[in-house]
């Protein structure tokens, strides 16, 4: 039975001389990884060769259950080009790729972080869009829609409001440690002012409206955030020291 899905190709791997194989994040269908049969050809049935960040309408069969699919039809509606016009926009986006492939399972739908993922790249594709700043949203928004954010405007060990200075930041106790109870907690990660502050606005935002704020305090967020999140994976994400660079 065919599936048809809106799709952003998260990861593509040679198959052959002619094919490839394609990891999508679909709308409805959570990460699927399908065998784009030919896709290498000019003018294959799919739609010609599947870079990173296409987006668009993808018919696909015979995926589930951890299985390689068949992709028969790919029919790209947005490249999002403006991704690579600079390095810190290309390098910010192959992260947020890499972070939806390292933390979304296959086969389980996640349409909000689809629709976060398209929002991002789109957003990230305009010229006048701060890579961090972007960056800091996308993260924010995911670990909290993963269930992962953990407690960041309170001690997680005993609820108090935490204050400026002495603060940090504990991936295995799931949150923020004041002054008092960070000497109990060996895993942990010094949070800075700036971070405070990030966190603060991004918490202060709706739904769907993206805090602006300053450079230093987006670029403090993401430290935190890829710390927190390769501790809860147990490794390096390939793309994280490209993105703590970026302008
Ligand atoms: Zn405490």
């Amino acid at each position: 039975m065919a599936t048809t899905d809106q799709a952003i190709c998260i990861r593509t791997a040679d198959y052959s001389e002619t094919s490839q194989v394609v990891r999508l994040l679909t709308r409805g269908g959570g990460v699927v990884r399908l065998l784009a049969k030919g896709s290498k050809r000019p003018r294959s049935k799919s739609g010609g060769r599947i870079d990173l960040f296409a987006e668009g309408r993808c018919v696909f069969g015979g995926a589930g259950r951890e299985g390689l699919g068949t992709l028969m039809e790919f029919a790209e509606t947005t490249t999002h080009a403006g991704l690579r016009a600079d390095l810190d926009r290309l390098h910010t986006a192959l992260y947020m790729l890499e972070l939806c492939g390292a933390l979304l399972a296959e086969d389980d739908p996640h349409p909000e972080v689809f629709d976060l993922l398209h929002n991002a790249l789109g957003r990230l594709a305009q010229p006048d869009s701060a890579p961090p700043a972007v960056l800091a949203y996308f993260q924010y928004r995911l670990l909290r829609h993963a269930g992962l954010l953990g407690a960041m405007d309170a001690c997680v060990a005993c609820g108090a409001k935490v204050s400026l200075g002495g603060v940090y930041f504990s991936s295995s106790a799931g949150g923020l440690l004041c002054r008092g109870c960070e000497a109990a907690e060996p895993e942990k990660y010094a949070v800075s002012p700036a971070a405070l502050a990030g966190l603060a606005a991004l918490a202060a935002a709706q739904a769907g409206r993206r805090p602006t704020f300053p450079q230093k305090q987006a670029h403090a967020v993401n430290d935190l955030l890829i710390y927190h999140i390769e501790y809860q994976l147990g490794k390096r994400l390939r793309t994280a020291r490209y993105v703590r660079q970026a302008k």
